[in-house]
């Protein structure tokens, strides 16, 4: 019997906010988890973002203190060109800052595997392969720093 590899995506901490976000803790994620196949790799772990701050942790309405690429939908990419690619400097043409996550929409499950509304899931960009983290055991691998 073959044993499961699975992976996460570990992101640094996020800064001590003078307000943590009340939904989360400032950890901008929800604390669920997903199982995301690939092909012929390790099961990713993905996380999802707290739908409250976005992802960033910071309980400010006005997120000033935040990267902009701590959230799940970060302003910069409005305008977003892809014939921009080699021309605007992004370290990364998917993730775009070179964060090494994408937003991804999925449906949430509840505890009973039901369909439960959407959620915002922090999915492994592909230039951060190098950065996950691979075990056999889901329950010892986190992406919290
Ligand atoms: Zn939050
Ligand atoms: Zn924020
Ligand atoms: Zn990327």
């Amino acid at each position: 019997m073959s044993r499961q590899l699975y992976a996460v995506l570990p992101i640094a901490a996020h800064p001590l906010y003078l307000r943590p976000c009340p939904a989360c803790d400032g950890r901008g994620i929800t604390g669920d988890r997903y199982e995301m196949p690939t092909d012929g790799g390790p099961i990713l772990l993905v996380d999802v973002i707290c739908p409250v701050c976005g992802g960033c942790g910071n309980g400010d309405p006005e997120h000033l203190a935040c990267l902009a690429d701590a959230h799940a939908y970060p302003d910069e990419h409005d305008d977003y060109d892809d014939d921009d690619y080699d021309d605007n400097g992004q370290p990364c043409p998917s993730c775009g800052s070179g964060r090494g996550w994408n937003a991804v929409q999925g449906i949430g499950q509840d505890d009973d595997g039901d369909p439960e509304g959407l959620a915002v899931l922090r999915v492994p960009c592909g230039c951060s392969a190098d950065r996950l983290v691979v075990g056999f055991d889901p329950d010892a691998l986190s992406s919290e720093v």
